[in-house]
């Protein structure tokens, strides 16, 4: 048996590497940029309103109120959107402009509409309005030349945006691994199926299949194998071909039929570590198999889910070239005691409060490793150092905030 840190690092550690790829940039949602974004132009290009209004010069209406308005004469020429203003505003007039068209020479600023009265051929203005008021200047958002985002930031519908701003339609990114999720055991029944005693539905390849999907990537759900050699080699076979890290639940324990690590090893899989010191999930096994890892994850639902948390969501993270491989984490105080035994390390579910600026966390209720509703009630997972025995309220603890 080995210590969390040392299975964490094993996993961590593992030879699986970034793939760098070229992806148009809607595919690349949720993925790492792998080279930095550097623009070759100013954004906006041009001055321009950020209103529908009159473009003026600032000084000409300087004094003007509701009870004191300013006239204004209005160009013959009018500038929508889209369009290069050919005169220039001259002292005393003012030039119908819409949000986003360039800002004709002489101006300085732009007058809402809602501040003017219009007439045929001039308008009353109600305000007087500061130098470069309603304008978007050349280059406000993103300089020329300057590095937008950074490889190694992670890209959200904002990001493409921007991208989309700056004309890049492809983008390096880091690729994600294809996960693969096989649950094992005889007892499993399929979703639709009846349930009768002695059987229990497949929850773990839905939970972990949609821990994936929450990370935004791709995985592949097979068909549950058997507690049966032949059967469950094909199948583990078959998978591998398919995915770059299998994700096995059941049969690691020490039950007559658990037989995972022993085929496993049977094929010529190296087996990394074998069991952490932890709860739950301690029958954890990781293994090397050609260029693909594969994890024996144990068969309870919510060791599956916390293992994923603690050592498959960090490695698929490292993998996508990501800096933050873990979930964000945060001291938080216990709101009331919790039974903890010393000797290991026990990642309670819990639910976290903040209360200005202070996290506090209580228990999600029953903490065993079949109790799956502890897991989808939680917003954390509390991490109960090895040694600490029973929590006393009001102690701090590491608490990985969910989601
Ligand atoms: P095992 O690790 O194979 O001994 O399985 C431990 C327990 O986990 C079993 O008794 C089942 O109750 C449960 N279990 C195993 N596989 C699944 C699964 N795919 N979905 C939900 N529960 C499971
Ligand atoms: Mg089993």
């Amino acid at each position: 048996m080995i210590s969390v840190e040392e299975a964490q690092k094993i996993v961590l550690d593992s030879g699986l590497k970034p793939v760098v790829k070229k992806l148009p940039i809607l595919e690349s949602l949720g993925l790492v940029l792998a080279e930095d974004i550097i623009s070759s132009d100013n954004i906006p290009i041009y001055d321009n309103s950020a209103m529908d209004g009159y473009a003026v010069r600032s000084i000409d209406i300087k004094g003007a109120e509701k009870s004191y308005p300013i006239r204004l004469v209005l160009a013959s020429e009018d500038i929508p959107a889209g369009k290069i203003p050919k005169s220039k505003v001259n002292p005393g007039f003012c030039m119908s402009i819409m949000t986003g068209a360039p800002l004709p020479k002489g101006a300085d600023s732009v007058i809402m509409k809602e501040d003017t009265q219009r007439d045929t051929t001039s308008i009353m203005v109600f305000r007087e309005i500061e130098k470069g008021e309603n304008v978007r200047y050349c280059g406000e958002d993103i300089k020329k030349g300057s590095t937008v985002f950074k490889k190694g930031d992670s890209i959200n519908p904002g990001t493409i945006g921007v991208l989309a701003s700056l004309g890049k339609s492809e983008i390096r990114v880091y690729g994600s691994p294809v996960i693969g999720v096989l649950s094992t055991g005889d007892e499993v029944i399929d979703i639709d199926e009846k349930l009768v005693a002695g059987k229990v539905r497949d929850s773990n390849s839905y939970s972990l299949s949609a821990q994936i999907k929450e990370m935004g990537i791709e995985y592949k759900k097979f068909d549950r194998a058997p507690d049966d050699e032949a059967l469950l080699l094909k199948k583990i076979k078959r998978s591998l071909e398919e995915c770059d890290i299998l994700l096995l639940t059941g049969g690691i324990s020490v039950g007559d039929y658990d037989l995972v690590k022993d085929i496993l090893e049977s094929v010529g899989a190296r087996l990394l570590f074998w069991r952490v010191n932890q709860k739950p999930g301690r029958p954890l096994a990781f293994f090397e198999y050609k260029d693909k890892y594969i994890f024996g994850l144990p068969g309870n639902p919510v060791s599956v889910m916390v293992c994923f948390e603690m050592y498959v969501r960090p490695m698929i993270r490292k993998s996508m070239g990501s800096g933050n491989l873990f979930r964000p984490e945060v001291m938080a105080e216990a709101l009331h005691d919790f039974k903890n035994k010393t000797g290991r390390i026990n990642f309670a579910r819990v639910i976290v409060e903040e209360k200005n600026g202070q996290y506090f966390f209580k228990s999600t209720g029953m903490q065993g490793s079949g109790i799956l509703t502890s897991m989808a009630r939680a917003n954390g997972i509390a991490q109960f150092p090895i040694n600490m025995g029973n929590v006393k309220k009001g102690s701090k603890v590491k608490v990985y905030l969910l989601g």
